[in-house]
């Protein structure tokens, strides 16, 4: 059987010698006689597990010692509520910067907690740019100021930390954690679904300073509550077990590929051709302004959408699947996260070219 080029949004495609030393591991993990799947997660294996899965993932990204590491259920969206209860400390408003549609959505479930304060918006230039930051408008009152450091579906990206003027800064990298460095101490907070860059669904990873942590409402319940869960290492209740060894043995994956600096040079490499592929056509456009393109998600539209159809058919016999962009905005859209090789960017862009040629 051969594998395919998979250009899913999320779940997206995973190291192929992750899923081997999975499958290998399968019935047997490391002489216990059982599966991971099969495993409490209170006893000797799962802890061997859990641990080495917090401390790669603080190496990796230099978490400093005064921050939290979680990894939770319900996936960024369920992060979307629980950050403004968490975070609020009694405080009445929170800062949101809206650049695509996930920082939208964040800023629709914290308005039903709190009042919202959109400091910028880019949805009337339809989300293809980054607002500048001197214009945006920060609260002195605000608990927090929230943003969105990859669009996953309108491809756009940050390619550097805001000065949140002192407000905590609390930041959704679902879609781009682990791809290039990053300074966690300018944060506040950092949350991400694991099914975009660091393994399969199950587990949302949320980075806290314990500075912000303790003063929530006494309605709260404890498996939503930051601090209740550090104090628990996330297991209050019954953690995605299988999900945590597999986003452990990804972390483990990028390790040995060089950590993140190594990954990042790719990154930077395999986004720069496919956009050259776009920009030096006649059929494709991309259309983000050059500056705040994603390395993670490139959107694209074809000059004549008439031929949308056939260049999926076409692409999925090429062994090239899940081009298709996501549902609000159409058009294709390619995820190259960190485990999609060179090589599959590179039959992407053949394909394109070979496409435009024949149509
Ligand atoms: C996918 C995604 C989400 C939603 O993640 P779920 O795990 O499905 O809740 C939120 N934010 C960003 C940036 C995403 O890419």
């Amino acid at each position: 059987m051969a594998r395919i080029y998979n250009f899913s949004a999320g779940p997206s495609t995973l190291p192929e010698t992750v899923l081997k030393q999975a499958q290998a591991e399968m019935l047997d993990w490391q002489g216990s006689g059982m599966s991971v799947m099969e495993i409490s997660h209170r006893g000797k294996h799962f802890s061997t597990i859990a641990a080495e899965l917090e401390s790669d993932l603080r190496t990796l990204l230099g978490v400093p010692d005064n921050y939290k590491v979680l990894f939770l259920q319900g996936g960024a969206t369920a992060q979307f509520s629980h950050i403004p209860l968490n975070l609020l400390r009694g405080k009445t408003k929170a800062c949101y910067v809206n650049t695509g549609a996930w920082s939208v959505k964040a800023a629709g479930d914290a308005a039903r907690l709190c009042e919202v304060v959109i400091s910028a918006s880019a949805e009337a230039h339809k989300f293809t740019l980054i607002p500048p930051e001197k214009d945006w408008l920060l609260d002195s009152q605000a608990a927090y100021l929230h943003y969105t450091s990859n669009e996953t579906i309108h491809g756009v990206e940050f390619t550097g930390v805001p000065d949140a003027k002192g407000l905590p800064l609390v930041c959704d990298m679902s879609s781009n954690i682990l791809s290039r460095p990053v300074d966690v101490s300018k944060f506040g907070l950092i949350y991400a679904g694991t099914q975009k860059n660091m393994g399969p669904a199950g587990v949302t990873v949320v980075i806290v300073c314990e500075d912000l942590l303790g003063e929530v409402d006494a309605k709260l319940p404890d498996v939503f509550n930051y601090a209740e869960q550090a104090k628990n290492a996330s297991m209050i209740n019954t953690p995605a077990t299988y999900s945590w060894y597999l986003v452990g043995l990804v972390l483990k994956w990028l390790i040995a590929e060089g950590g993140i600096a190594a990954i990042e040079k790719k990154n930077i490499n395999k986004a720069a051709s496919l956009y050259t592929a776009i920009d030096t056509s006649t059929l494709y456009s991309n259309p983000v302004r050059p500056d705040c393109r994603s390395r993670m998600n490139i959107p694209f539209v074809l000059s004549d959408a008439g031929l949308e159809k056939a260049f999926l058919q076409e692409a999925e016999q090429q062994g090239l699947m899940e081009l298709k962009g996501h549902r609000s905005i159409g058009g294709m859209r390619a995820s190259i996260y960190n485990a999609m090789p060179i090589e599959g960017v590179n039959a992407l862009i053949d394909f394109m070219a070979e496409f435009e040629r024949t149509h």
